[in-house]
């Protein structure tokens, strides 16, 4: 038993054929039983020569259980010379056979009569035959016919046994012998003289266990017949993987060991392209990492998540794992649940907590890799809203009045003491914490500049970061007002991680600093998986630093544009669900953008996009350069992405930033296109003012050209909020099949924009008449015989209410479907029927 992997290493490399070699961690090799006398009650029936030496005797072994051994003692007469012989042992493909005896020995001086010839060993033989064709003289009983395995001494004899035996001292002996090449063979035990017992014997052989390794399958091979051979296996790829080997030495190979363990690998495969590694190198066909993950809601104890199907299922989904654990704890504490669909509530969580979660998609060849982590927090309850109950009776005595009387008191209070210099932080933070506690909302967002000295409001929303903390490595872009540096952040005693720095260029006017600061100070008071997280600012030395989370894919329009039509629907859909989560934290807050748009918005490398850019500087700037932002220095807009009542009397909402958001789903679903084109800003606001929108980019799924439709509604009140938005893409994740159904596929129509609703929709008064109008008169006898009059009834049709009626054709079906989907938006029904 002395093969090890370095010989074995050697032998192999001295053959000059290898051209990669690399140790597999030692797979546990396979034993299998040729014969094991262990635990035998019955009669074994060896044979034994002469009749007076080896005798099969019933014992009791030490936990007094009745066992078959074969003894002899004939120690008091000279020249003994006794056989034992084993039945045939069929090879069944064994190379190598490996004999473990266990035996005792009595020690010869413990013995009154014993010959000097007394012995305390056995000898061992082997001898292969085709057939089992022995006899009682047959094959002779000596050496010749015989193979001589080994004399086996034993390590412990012993003395005497007392009554209950424990003083027999066991001894267990392994040998091997090889090569077999005979269909069997038979084991014989000589015994010269000593006062012995065998008590088991067992014969095995090794094997190497079937194995898939390096992206290749690998039989089931057995160990070679001698303690140091290799036997070469030749392996096949796995489904979706092809060979790597190099010219000259084709294949992929492995070797086993004498004691049936895989070692030294030649040549390897690798996943075809666009199959992704998964599972310790063991497949490529299991579906792709789920690209990200959504929050769908949240309560102090549970979170509910979402995500998009993986871009490569790879077949049919069975279910996703989700795995998540406390991202203040050890990663090993972590969980696990299964959900069919995609979509999982996550309870029995700790309020205010943050937990990381990942997901992995599952089919029948297995599981695809787990998602990259994504962060999400319980809500924070419990606590401070039992405070606030606590505490309302003693400020206002009666609830329900006196709540709506406390918000509109604390805004109020807050007001004066914002503008008045003399502000008294620890009642100020009480009063807004009966604000956000009120259980209807989150806290009001502040405005900086409502702030008499604009430092205060940088000391209390932004973190002071030490210089020394931050390493700045290499510049990635600028600013407003310097350069944009990508860096690393290490507070002590804390891990270090990547963050993106914006610095002010030397030179600056007071004016200048507090601008630019403002950002930050604005920045600092939001907390939201999609909006840009402030880690702090540097402003006790120069340059003055503002330290933001890093972005890795920067901004959305030039992330996209670079990578135009790289993404599944579902993974735009995504970005979109994330900016809409973000805007919809935003706007509870009370805090409109007024320049939302794709180039303000930043992407990580998990394709998570948060809302940015809270500089109100090129508001103000004049800077000719930048033809995005038009109109008199302090009023400066981007007229495209602004909503006409914005344009027009400087009417910013949520809903103007609801408009924006119409225009920043159109920019991601078109990759990165520059809204209207070349059209002129005036052309612009002309066209809009006279009804008319955007188009579907190409390939835009129906439901998310109504929605933008939706937003970009004249009427600012008919726009559905960012948490009507939010839930009507949720509702396009978790069942994508609503997002099938595509309009035209012209990347740039002949006639650019669209009337917002069809200029005669409202006109129409019946089916009939929507039918002929729609040039699908044909079908209103099957409209009729199903009841299908009034408009109300029809918006609510799906494509399988459609087919159900007798419309077979899929094109009159798709364009029955997409006036239905119009004709919703005109009833102002706000969610597309899911088709
Ligand atoms: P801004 O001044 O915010 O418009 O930033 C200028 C450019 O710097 C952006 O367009 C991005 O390309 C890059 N940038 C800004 N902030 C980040 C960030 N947090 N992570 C990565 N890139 C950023």
């Amino acid at each position: 038993m002395d093969s090890n992997a370095g010989i074995s290493a050697r032998r192999v490399a001295g053959m000059g054929w290898l051209w990669m070699v690399c140790f597999f961690h030692m797979v546990s090799s396979l034993e299998e039983v040729l014969l094991d006398t262990t635990g035998e009650t019955s009669e074994i029936g060896w044979t034994t020569h002469p009749s007076d030496g080896w005798d099969e005797v019933s014992v009791l072994d030490d936990e007094k259980r009745l066992i078959r051994t074969f003894e002899v003692c004939n120690v008091a007469e000279p020249g003994q010379n006794n056989w034992l012989r084993t039945h045939f042992i069929e090879r069944h493909g064994a190379h190598r056979v490996h004999v473990r005896v266990r035996f005792s020995v009595r020690d010869c001086s413990s013995m009154r009569t014993v010959a000097s010839s007394c012995k305390e060993t056995f000898t061992l033989y082997y001898r292969q035959s085709e057939a089992d064709t022995a006899s009682q003289e047959l094959p002779e009983w000596r050496e010749g016919p015989w193979t001589k395995v080994d004399t086996i001494a034993a390590d412990e004899s012993f003395s005497q046994v007392d009554s209950t035996g424990k003083l027999v001292k066991m001894n267990v002996k392994v040998r091997s012998f090889g090569p077999l090449t005979k269909h069997g063979f038979y084991l014989a035990f000589q015994d010269s003289g000593a006062c012995m017992s065998l008590v088991a014997v067992q014969v095995y052989f090794y094997k190497c266990p079937a194995v898939i390794k390096g992206f290749a399958s690998f039989p089931e091979t057995f160990a070679g017949g001698e303690r140091t051979s290799l036997v070469e296996s030749s392996g096949t790829c796995v489904p979706n993987a092809e060979e790597t080997s190099m010219i000259g030495s084709p294949g992929v190979r492995l070797h086993c060991n004498g004691e049936g363990e895989w070692m030294v690998a030649i040549g390897r495969c690798t996943c075809k392209a666009g199959y992704q590694p998964v599972d310790e190198e063991r497949a490529c066909q299991v579906p792709s990492a789920v690209p990200m993950m959504h929050q769908v809601s949240r309560t102090t104890n549970s979170i509910t998540l979402s995500w998009p199907q993986p871009d490569q299922p790879n077949g049919i989904i069975l279910d996703y794992q989700l795995r998540y654990f406390d991202k203040a704890e050890d990663e090993d504490n972590s969980f696990t649940l299964t959900s069919e669909t995609n979509m999982a509530t996550i309870s029995n969580l700790s309020p205010g907590k943050i937990y990381a979660f990942q997901v992995r998609a599952r089919t029948a060849v297995g599981n695809g890799p787990y998602s990259g982590k994504m962060y999400f927090q319980t809500s924070v309850g419990g606590e401070r809203s039992e405070m606030v109950q606590d505490r309302l009776p003693l400020i206002v005595g009666s609830a329900l009045g006196g709540l709506a009387f406390l918000v509109i008191a604390a805004i109020a209070i807050l007001a004066i003491i914002f503008k008045s210099k003399r502000r008294e932080t620890p009642y100020t933070d009480r009063l807004q914490q009966y604000i956000s506690s009120r259980g209807l909302g989150v806290k009001y967002y502040i405005d900086p500049s409502t702030y008499e000295d604009p430092s205060e409001a940088i000391r209390e929303f932004a973190k002071e970061i030490d210089v020394s903390f931050i390493k700045i490595e290499e510049v990635i872009g600028s600013g407003e007002f310097g350069e944009v540096c990508f860096g690393r952040l290490k507070h002590p005693g804390k891990r270090e991680y990547t963050v993106a720095i914006k610095t002010l260029k030397s030179g600056y006017t007071d004016e200048q600093r507090q601008e630019f600061l403002s950002e930050a100070s604005i920045m600092g008071q939001f907390e939201h998986p999609n909006v840009i997280h402030l880690e702090g600012v540097v402003t006790k030395s120069r340059p003055v630093m503002i330290v933001t989370e890093f972005m890795e894919n920067g901004s959305l329009d030039s992330f996209l544009r670079q990578k135009e039509g790289q993404f599944s629907v579902l993974q735009l859909v995504g970005m979109l669900r994330g900016i809409a989560a973000g805007m919809h934290y935003l706007s509870d807050m009370n805090y409109v953008h007024r320049d939302l748009a794709a180039r303000n918005i930043l992407v990580n490398s998990n394709l998570v996009c948060k809302v940015s850019d809270f500089g109100l500087s090129r508001f103000l700037e004049d800077d000719a350069s930048n033809p995005t932002y038009t109109g008199a220095p302090g009023c400066k807009i981007p007229i495209r992405w602004t909503a006409p009542e914005a344009v027009q009397y400087r009417k910013f909402t949520s809903s103007s930033d609801v408009w924006s958001y119409g225009i920043v789903m159109w920019e991601v679903m078109s990759y990165g296109e520059r809204p209207y084109w070349d059209m002129s800003n005036q052309d612009v606001i002309n066209a809009i003012d006279q009804d008319y929108r955007l188009p579907p980019p190409p390939d835009c799924p129906t439901v998310l050209h109504l929605l933008m439709l939706d937003c970009w509604q004249k009427e600012r009140v008919q726009r559905p909020k960012f948490e009507q938005i939010v839930s009507a893409l949720d509702k396009m994740i978790r069942k994508p099949s609503a997002l099938k159904a595509t309009g035209t596929g012209n990347s740039r129509p002949s006639q650019p924009l669209l009337r917002n609703c069809p200029p005669d929709f409202p006109s129409l008064s019946n089916a009939h008449e929507w039918l002929d109008a729609i040039k699908m008169s044909r079908y209103k006898e099957n409209f009729d015989q199903a009841g299908l009059i009034t408009f109300d009834v029809i918006s609510r049709m799906t494509l399988e209410d459609i087919q159900r009626i007798g419309i077979t054709l899929i094109g009159h079906q798709k364009k029955i479907l997409n006036s239905i989907q119009l004709m919703r938006v005109h009833l102002n029904q706000l969610e597309p029927v899911e088709v």
